[in-house]
């Protein structure tokens, strides 16, 4: 059966949005038609909307699974106050509130109820299901039940049960996780067998993504802007307070409508400069990276990132507030080594266990990985996504301005091997200045003018070994020991190098990102 006119109507006069973003229509037409659906969907696609309206629509109250309470919590307010009777039940209520919010939901007060996975299948719960047919499960944040990912949630397996004891109520299971495995092991787990799949590409083609050395980071973002964005509102996002702050300012100073936004500031002056930036045109704001969530802006022109982003993830997501409105934006990105140091430095430091940390190693490796493609970003973006893009994209950096690269497998070998003879215990400058022979106190000091290195490098500058080093950083040839002051470490996959079983082709870094414009036309 079609459901398109409720839906719409419903749409139109409780969310107050002129029409659907596909495939919102046909997912919500899947659950009203009593069918499981099994979504993915990038954050910030409209996820919410597929199980919002079909609650409206169907006899009952749905139940909503989030693991997350403080969301829980939003999701619910946002809803209370477009007059949608929307509850939640989990740890942070006291029993009394909680026994209020069940006699709603007995009364038949309620449209949607969001409760925690933990709480879904305790026997006060199911007694309640029991009696109250619900319109629908919804399983947020769905990829909680895999076990290999990073988000995993014992409770959520329990969540199963849910199709043998309530077998004619339609779930939906919705995540932005899309790797292949994930998505299966989502299905299997959650004996969605019979669930339509919606797939949402990742895919951004109005945005084009850039990515450059850090030279000099504020000129760079002072030409960017004034060269292409004059007249434009954008974000430019930053890792700490301090440098939000500072660059606000500055920014201020060259003549931009600038204003700072972090968790520092006063709840007032962030509600200020977030309103500002919504309602006045070309507003720069410049954040960290708790601006953004919730933030709907369609003619946001660009996306700067003055410092490393963490994950592919976050890249992606912070990059993807550029555009909605589906005309040209950039991304823009500037980077160097010592992001990366600072960005092993905070994980080092992080209250997180081992597994945790290897694993958010892994992700920085994958964003730096992107960074030092030479080939077409949006091809490695979306493969990092599991999506594959058939050609390269002709909208980023690499697939305008074809990227230079050279035969660096001699340079590698000198590099790893000044890593290996010095013993895996020295940062970055002590082993140029071994490749490079200079004869100062520390080199004396260690005996390394003695080395076989010592010396071998004299055909690169310092500037053309801090490239090497970098690359093979974000290669994962090298690893940066924080515990030991950002030495460098020969990784596993080293060896194949200074074997000379591998040949390593390295990105050409431009002579001075100052004396290279990119000029771009619309
Ligand atoms: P997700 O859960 O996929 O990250 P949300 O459901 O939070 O995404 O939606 C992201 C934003 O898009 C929200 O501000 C939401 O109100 C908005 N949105 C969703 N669907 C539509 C639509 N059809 N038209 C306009 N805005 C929409
Ligand atoms: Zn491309």
């Amino acid at each position: 059966m079609d459901h398109t006119a409720e839906a719409l109507d419903t749409l139109q006069h409780v969310f107050g949005y002129p029409a659907f973003r596909p495939p919102q229509q046909e997912i919500i037409n899947t659950l009203l038609n009593a069918e499981d659906a099994l979504v993915i969907m990038p954050t910030g696609g409209g996820k919410s909307l597929c199980y919002q309206i079909p609650a409206l629509l169907r006899e009952g109250c749905a139940i909503v699974v989030s693991p997350l309470i403080a969301l829980m919590q939003d999701q619910v307010e946002a809803l209370q106050q477009l007059g949608v009777r929307a509850a939640f039940l989990n740890s942070s209520l006291t029993p009394e509130d909680a026994r209020a919010i069940e006699q709603d939901w007995l009364d038949g007060r309620l449209d949607l109820l969001y409760v925690a996975p933990e709480r879904l299948l305790q026997a006060r719960m199911l007694r309640l299901l029991n009696q109250l047919t619900p319109a629908l499960f919804a399983i947020d944040e769905a990829h909680c039940v895999s076990q290999w990912g990073h988000d995993f949630r014992e409770d959520y397996l329990g969540l199963s049960e849910l199709h043998q004891r309530f077998p004619e109520v339609p779930r939906i299971a919705l995540t932005a996780t899309a790797d292949a495995r994930t998505r299966q092991e989502i299905a299997e787990r959650l004996k969605l067998t019979e669930a339509r799949h919606f797939l949402v590409s990742f895919d951004r083609p109005n945005i084009c993504y850039r990515i450059a050395l850090k030279d000099n980071p504020r000129g760079q973002l002072l030409r960017f802007l004034r060269d292409e964005h004059r007249e434009d509102a954008g974000i430019v996002y930053c890792l700490s307070r301090k440098r939000v702050d500072e660059t606000a300012r500055w920014l201020a100073e060259q003549g931009f409508n600038a204003l700072p936004y972090h968790a520092g500031l006063p709840a007032e002056t962030r509600a200020e400069h977030q309103r500002r930036f919504l309602r006045e045109d070309a507003v720069v704001i410049v954040a960290t990276i708790a601006f953004g969530m919730g933030i709907d802006k369609p003619d946001v022109r660009f996306v700067a990132h003055l410092d490393l982003p963490k994950t592919v993830e976050a890249y992606y997501q912070e990059t993807g507030r550029a555009g909605r409105d589906g005309l040209t934006a950039n991304a823009w990105l500037v980077y160097g080594l010592q992001d990366v140091i600072t960005l092993r430095q905070m994980l080092d430091q992080s209250q997180g266990s081992e597994v945790f940390k290897r694993e958010e190693q892994h992700r920085l490796n994958a964003m730096l990985g992107l960074c030092e493609v030479t080939t077409c970003r949006r091809q490695a973006l979306l493969a990092y996504f599991d999506e594959h893009l058939e050609n390269p994209c002709g909208n980023c950096d690499s697939c305008q301005n074809a990227v230079a690269t050279w035969d660096g497998t001699e340079a590698a070998q000198m590099a790893l091997s000044a890593v290996y003879r010095t013993g895996q215990r020295f940062g970055v400058n002590h082993l140029i200045d071994v490749l490079r022979g200079a004869e100062n106190d520390k080199i004396i000091q260690n005996d390394h003018h003695r080395l076989p290195t010592f010396g071998v490098g004299k055909a690169l500058d310092s500037r053309q070994w801090k490239s090497v080093f970098r690359q093979l950083v974000a290669r994962g040839y090298l690893s940066v020991d924080m515990t030991r002051f950002g030495a460098l470490c020969l990784q596993e996959s080293a060896r194949g190098v200074l074997r000379g079983e591998v040949e390593v082709q390295l990105r050409q870094d431009p002579k001075s990102s100052s004396a290279k414009r990119t000029t771009k036309s619309a």
